[in-house]
């Protein structure tokens, strides 16, 4: 059979969001010969603390190229300005548009439930897109309908109200940590300078640029251990004991029961090289708010 591209649509809030999150999934698709399309919801014009919005703006369109340049995937900042996005109707809209074209088989987004307003928006932003990019007379034939919804799901958050992520996929990153620095190395602005001046380490920051990736790499590594503790149970049931409490990078996501489901060989071709659990509702009686074998009830 010839070999059949997946496409993965990350829809993040800001320029930086999809490589912290998802950049060890992006590299692994990229690597496999599929295609990938990064969206920065937000132009990321309130990251700094002495360059101006416009300025920032600017720089982070062509530090976002950048990255996605880095794995070969497409890496696009949309105009709405950054700490501003609302799940309102128009950006329904251009989120519905963004799907109807790019066609994904897999869209990785925020969770509503977030520190950031942005993220919260971006999240709620797919959940009201999806199914309606499968209706017809929704912004008809602007671009075309799709036939069915992708699968959607969540990036990794630390977040634990109103619920926790669940981790309904695991993956394992230290093979991918190397592209996911360089990837962020590209956000100069955030790395060397926004999050360094936030975090208190701005005089830290070395000036030499192989140097500079060596630094981060440790900010990462450091960044990175908080989320595999937070998933340490199911880091082990995934890789067992030994190998479960070693890891020290991951990528956890979960998937959203508001778009299309996705059965156990589903889940394990969208998420090669992870670690993927069978859908819960599957295991035992189906609980009577879970949905059914049909994806929507009409
Ligand atoms: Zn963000």
């Amino acid at each position: 059979m010839a070999h059949v591209p997946l496409r993965l649509l990350i829809l993040g809030a800001h320029p930086d969001d999809a490589e912290y999150h998802a950049g060890g999934l992006a590299s692994i698709y990229r690597r496999l010969g599929h295609t990938v399309r990064i969206v920065s919801m937000t132009n990321g014009q309130a990251g700094h603390f002495e360059r101006p919005p416009e300025q920032v703006a600017t720089m982070r369109r062509s530090e976002a190229a950048a990255a996605g340049a880095v794995i070969g995937a497409e890496y696009v900042t949309w105009d709405f300005p950054d700490g501003e996005l609302t799940a309102d109707l128009a950006t329904r809209h251009q989120v519905i548009r963004e799907i109807r074209r790019f066609a994904p088989d897999l869209v990785l987004t925020h969770r509503p439930y977030d520190y950031h307003p942005d993220h919260r928006a971006a999240g709620q932003l797919v959940q009201d897109a999806t199914y309606l990019v499968t209706v017809p007379n929704v912004l008809r034939d602007d671009p075309p309908a799709l036939s069915r919804d992708p699968v959607v799901a969540y990036m990794p958050d630390l977040f634990t109200k109103p619920c926790p992520l669940e981790a309904d996929i695991v993956l394992d990153v230290t093979d991918q940590v190397d592209t996911i620095v360089r990837m962020l190395a590209c956000h100069q602005t955030q790395v060397f300078e926004w999050l360094a001046f936030q975090e208190g380490l701005l005089q830290q920051v070395p000036a030499d640029p192989q140097q500079r990736l060596e630094w981060l790499l440790g900010w990462y590594r450091r960044h990175s251990l908080p989320r595999a503790n937070r998933f340490r149970a199911d880091l082990i049931d995934a890789f067992g004991e030994q190998r479960g409490r070693e890891i020290e990078c991951c990528e956890v996501f979960e998937l959203s029961q508001y778009a299309a489901s996705a059965d156990l060989p589903t889940r394990q071709r969208l998420f090669p090289s992870a670690v993927c659990r069978p859908p819960r509702s599957s295991a035992a009686a189906t609980p009577a708010h879970d949905i059914p074998s049909t994806d929507h009830p009409p």
